[in-house]
């Protein structure tokens, strides 16, 4: 595996190859970012993966700092996969001056839910991935349903600015006890690592109350929600969202007529932000 930090030096070596098929990742690498590698591989030859830990898209508060960065460990485990690449840029290779055009997802869309809690994140996140594509012209890219708005903010970028591009979903990957993998989860206490399963535990069951329900109303939804947040609360979580979401835009469902919904929820367990969703 070749590894590159300087975007020219990615363009000579990628050049006269078909395009890639790419995998963004900012590293802590775990079993989750290594199904998107395989499925890189089911879609296009050579797969490149990045890792980049991308300021951009943290808050002043959030944990830019703390992230972890496990660059040999990340290493060893692409040779494995046969990654042909691995675009590791410093922050002078992608920002050797201030990033100052940036892009900026649909407010609808952009502003809701992760973008409502973390201002900025998805600009940052937009931003990164548009630079990233410049860099690789990748032919697929891999995107996560774990981080499902970003999956869908990043599809309509794709489609909207007309990039030659596919992006392909993949399925979450989780521990055996349910906890959607993540590289924050080395963040959590044991006691807290044994708690982090009931956020997953509390989607399926609010999805059972839904499924019960049968046809219902938008306030009957906003009910089930704020039951299952308490729920969270009492056993010490601190939730931003659990939002009862369509799938195709994450509004608000706004009628009897069911579309396709999904569960997405965000909270806080001591110190560690966990984000989850599920289909229904
Ligand atoms: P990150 O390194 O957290 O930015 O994630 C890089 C990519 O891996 C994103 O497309 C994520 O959605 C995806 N990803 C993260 N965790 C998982 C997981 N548990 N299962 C599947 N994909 C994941």
């Amino acid at each position: 595996m070749k590894i590159i930090s300087d975007i020219q030096e990615l363009r000579s070596q990628l050049r006269g190859q078909n395009r890639a098929s790419f995998v963004p990742t900012m590293g802590n690498l775990h079993e989750g970012h290594l199904s998107l590698m395989r499925l890189a591989r089911l879609h296009g030859d050579p797969v490149v993966a990045s890792i980049f830990v991308n300021r951009l898209q943290f808050g002043p508060n959030e944990d830019f700092d703390t992230y972890p960065r496990t660059m040999d460990a990340d290493i060893a485990k692409l040779e494995k996969e046969g990654v042909y690449v691995l675009f590791a840029p410093r922050e002078k290779d992608l920002y050797p001056e201030p990033q100052e055009y940036r892009i900026k997802p649909p407010q609808q869309l952009g502003d809701i839910l992760e973008g409502e809690f973390r201002p900025g994140f998805f600009i940052g996140v937009c931003t990164v991935v548009m630079k990233l594509f410049s860099c690789v012209q990748p032919s697929v890219s891999i995107f996560g349903k774990k981080d499902y708005q970003q999956l869908m903010i990043i599809r309509q970028m794709v489609q909207q600015f007309a990039l030659p591009m596919e992006i392909i979903p993949a399925e979450t990957i989780r521990a055996a006890d349910g906890l959607a993998l993540s590289s924050r989860n080395s963040f959590l206490s044991q006691d807290e690592r044994a708690e982090a399963p009931q956020l997953q535990n509390a989607l399926q069951d609010l999805r059972q109350q839904i499924l019960d329900l049968g046809a219902c109303n938008p306030q009957q939804l906003l009910a089930l929600e704020k039951k299952v947040k308490d729920v969270l609360i009492a056993r010490g979580w601190q939730p931003d969202y659990i939002a009862i979401r369509q799938q195709k835009d994450l509004l608000t469902p706004s009628d009897i007529e069911r579309a396709p919904l999904v569960i997405l929820a965000a909270a806080k367990l001591g110190k560690t932000r966990l984000i989850d969703n599920l289909e229904i």
